[in-house]
């Protein structure tokens, strides 16, 4: 259609990782997704939301999500003022693209990071810039000074699985005249996190997603922590109503079950270091991973080979074609049996 803005035309979508509609017939490793159930105080409270005729949904949701905001300003230990929720953390990382990168400026990601900061930058009309990794998994060529508006470092790494210390985020939180955006949607899998940071530099802002710690990606629920400013801001730019009533008690009732969550993650985790182990035993390289997926690369380094030969046995891992990731592949933790499983199938694949 000739009335397209030019960019939408020439862009391509972002491609999220494959759904089989037949569910029940996969092992399915392929988008990070938790293997257990959330809290069944998700389960209650959206029951008590929806009553028994439902007769809430005739109400809009509360505009400012302020029982979530408080919930998780607690848990982290920050004012309200310092928390907005969102309708999963793409949503947050799209209104701060708008709220800080004007079109023809320039923003910049990780290389290999998630990709769809791209098509959110390419949707309006800003500049890229990616920034590779050297061996140490530290950025390679990253300027004295970063002059774009905004940079988005993705820690835990996906899909490397690594994490960046907090001493390293604060030397580029520096170096950045923009704002430093870590993206911390597998933070709750790993052994620190840059919270801490938000207070300390002016210019970091925390994202957290509840799709994979806290078992809810069908619910679409995401949060930031980020001086009351950038709150302000981004309160500006998003939908109203942008979280529904029944995200918005899931969201409360799963940040209040914190017991739930770290059991949760606690079994993740072991069965990842189990899974890492015997992988590399079969003769895999696997990095070390502070996330619920693994980077694993086997030893022909041709992760197309394993993908498709794993998907004829049902078992749904991530492929990427990227030149720089196209050696191994991404898979998620599952429960024990699923991970058992695909040990096997991967030991007879060879
Ligand atoms: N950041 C990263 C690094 C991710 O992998 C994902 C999930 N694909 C997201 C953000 C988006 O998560 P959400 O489901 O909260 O939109």
């Amino acid at each position: 259609m000739s009335s397209l803005r030019k960019n939408i035309a020439e862009m391509d979508g972002y491609v999220p990782g494959f759904q089989p509609e037949n569910e029940a017939e996969w092992i399915k490793l392929n988008t990070n997704e938790n293997p257990y159930p959330p809290s069944p105080e998700v389960v209650r409270a959206i029951q008590a939301e929806l009553g028994q005729d439902g007769t809430n949904l005739r109400k809009y949701p509360d505009a400012a999500s302020r029982s979530a905001r408080r919930i998780a300003a607690e848990l982290y230990g920050v004012d309200p003022s310092w928390v907005i929720m969102a309708n999963g953390s793409d949503e947050l990382l799209n209104n701060l693209i708008r709220a800080f990168v004007g079109e023809g400026e320039e923003l910049a990601y990780v290389h290999p990071s998630y990709s769809y900061y791209a098509t959110l930058a390419e949707i309006q009309g800003v500049n890229i810039v990616r920034f590779g990794l050297d061996d140490d998994h530290r950025l390679a060529d990253f300027p004295e000074r970063y002059t774009g508006k905004l940079f988005f470092l993705t820690s835990p790494n996906a899909p490397l699985g690594f994490r960046f210390t907090n001493d390293y985020i604060r030397e580029i939180a520096d170096r950045c005249d923009g704002v430093l955006v870590v993206d911390e949607a597998y933070a709750d899998f790993a052994d620190s996190n840059a919270l801490s940071l938000v207070s300390m530099c002016e210019n970091v802002i925390v994202t957290r997603t509840f799709s994979k710690s806290y078992s809810l990606a069908g619910m679409r629920l995401g949060l930031a922590v980020a001086r009351p400013e950038v709150v302000e801001a981004l309160d500006k730019i998003r939908d109203h109503y942008h979280i529904d009533r029944l995200a918005l008690v899931a969201a409360e009732a799963a940040l209040g079950d914190q017991d739930w969550l770290k059991e949760n993650l606690a079994r993740i985790c072991k069965v990842r270091e189990w899974f890492s182990t015997e992988l590399r035993q079969i003769g895999y390289r696997v990095i070390p991973s502070q996330a619920n997926f693994i980077f694993a690369t086997p030893p022909d380094l041709d992760g197309e080979r394993v993908y498709k030969a794993l998907f004829e046995r049902n078992i749904l891992v991530r492929y990427f074609s990227d030149p720089l990731l196209k050696h191994g592949l991404r898979i998620s933790i599952g429960t024990r049996e699923e991970m058992e499983q695909t040990l096997a199938a991967m030991a007879e694949i060879g």
